[in-house]
């Protein structure tokens, strides 16, 4: 796989010519993490290459193939540029490798927020709904297919996420002095997160699935670009201050991340 086959409108030929650093889209949500598409990618220079390319091999490696002529500093801005294309690869690759998985859950695991949450089938008849008990208990009366099944517990988690990705974002803007506008929910399938100029922040509900670390680094991710909207060397130094550990969780976060989310949970509706 390589970028040329999903950016056909662009061409490979005007990519590679755009060499683009920072896409000038400061006003814009932006996200994908090139801290972590950097370390992962192997540098390989062609003499035969004629334009920068990126590819991904069948084992799920990142591959940066820099032509004669080319810095390496400038292929690099070329893969950063790309980072969300990456992203969605690996995800696919890795989405079409998982088992078949039991549905609908018998339990649900949330571990950012340590709690596991039981499935619990109290049968009847009418359509399905759902009660979420105080004892992380989610009772589903009513009967459906699998599509009514889904969308009923893809509504439960964004409810669930809201509330608590919320009051997980003000803890931490409280402790590291971050001020910032509001915090939405999404289920996305490309992006953790992202912040906008207004300092509203958007995070990805399947964020729930990681480990509580990594959660913690990617609102801190979020929260430093109230004060920087880039990926600058302040950015990471304001980053660090606040989670030491970044490079580890945000590669942790690209090489794992997609893989401990449940298929349902992606699923579209
Ligand atoms: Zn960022």
């Amino acid at each position: 796989m390589s970028i040329a086959d999903s950016h056909a409108d662009a061409g490979a030929g005007a990519a590679a010519t755009q060499l683009a650093l920072w896409p000038g889209r400061a006003d814009e949500a932006f996200e994908p993490p090139p801290a972590a598409v950097l370390s992962a990618a192997v540098v390989r220079h062609s003499r035969r290459a004629r334009r920068v390319a990126v590819r991904i091999d069948a084992g799920g490696r990142v591959e940066l193939v820099v032509p004669r002529g080319v810095s390496e500093a400038r292929a690099m801005s070329f893969l950063v540029s790309r980072a969300d294309w990456v992203a969605q690869h690996l995800q696919r690759r890795r989405a079409a490798a998982l088992p078949e998985q039991a549905f609908p859950p018998t339990q649900v695991e949330l571990p950012a927020l340590q709690e596991r949450w039981r499935v619990f089938l109290a049968g009847g008849t009418g359509r399905l709904r759902l009660r979420q008990r105080e004892d992380l208990l989610l009772e589903v009366r009513g009967s459906g297919d699998r599509a009514q099944w889904r969308r009923l517990l893809q509504r439960w988690l964004v409810s669930r996420a809201s509330e608590s990705l919320a009051a997980a974002v003000s803890e931490v803007a409280g402790r590291h002095g971050f001020s910032y506008g509001s915090v939405s929910v999404r289920r996305q399938r490309t992006r953790w997160g992202s912040c906008s100029t207004r300092g509203a922040i958007s995070l990805n509900l399947c964020l729930l699935f990681q480990a509580p670390a990594v959660l913690r680094y990617l609102l801190c991710h979020e929260l430093a670009h109230t004060e920087h909207m880039n990926h600058s060397a302040r950015f990471w130094r304001r980053v660090e201050q606040c989670e030491p550990q970044y490079r580890a969780l945000d590669a942790e976060l690209l090489r794992t991340g997609w893989s401990r989310v449940p298929q349902w949970v992606l699923e579209r509706a």
